[in-house]
């Protein structure tokens, strides 16, 4: 029986799902998932790389400055739940190294866990919509409700125009729905999760003595 019922909603507001840490349970999923183990690669952004546009930015910087184009999947994770793979390129500069020169989207980022691979390349031509893969860390109902949107979202902002997504009903219907799976998530996790383990939010405090006050 649950203790918990109700979250907080400033804590309902907030992003969770950051820039994944390397683990040895991560490095084994991505081993079995995607074929290689993560890498830790620097984020050095630079004026005019923008957010969610990896792929221009690097062909912009090796146009500018030489190397190469590197893709694969940059990997992000919301503790207890998911890990999850999106389609990424990082610059590969003419020293070798690689390089993150996108400005980060979530939140905890110094710096990009990252999958190299070279069968992901992106087309340019076709821009079609990047693939995500999201790897569940728990088999609840809410989860995989919660899981359901978040594509949807991306697609419907696609297609509608920016100063038309504020009375998109569908749109709203969408978010409203990712909202509501989001709480039940919050609500469950606050009633499974004891008072000594890491907090979901990320900060790498107990629970007990993190996020655990904002339920009620
Ligand atoms: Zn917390």
């Amino acid at each position: 029986v649950g203790v918990f019922e109700r979250v907080d909603q400033a804590l309902l507001e907030r992003q969770f799902i950051r820039s994944a840490l390397p683990t040895p349970q991560l490095d084994a999923a991505c081993l079995e998932k995607l074929g290689a183990t993560p890498q830790v690669i620097t984020i050095s952004t630079e004026a005019g790389a923008k957010p969610l546009r990896c792929f221009w930015n690097v062909r912009e910087r090796v146009a500018k400055s030489g190397g190469e184009i590197v893709f694969g999947w940059a990997l992000f994770e919301w503790p207890h739940l998911f890990w999850e793979a999106q389609h990424h390129a990082v610059w590969k500069r003419p020293d070798e190294q690689l390089v993150d020169i996108t400005p980060p989207a979530a939140g905890g980022t110094e710096s990009t866990l990252f999958v190299q691979d070279d069968d992901l390349v992106f087309d340019f031509e076709w821009q079609r919509v990047e693939e995500t893969r999201r790897f569940p860390l728990a088999d609840w109902q809410e989860l995989r409700g919660y899981s359901t949107y978040a594509p949807l979202i991306h697609q419907r902002r696609e297609l509608v125009a920016p100063e038309l997504q504020q009375s998109d009903r569908l749109l709203i219907n969408f978010l409203n729905c990712e909202r509501s799976y989001k709480e039940a998530l919050l609500v469950r996790l606050a009633n499974v999760l004891s008072h000594e383990e890491p907090c979901f939010c990320g900060s790498g405090s107990e629970f007990g003595g993190c996020c655990m006050a904002k339920f009620s």
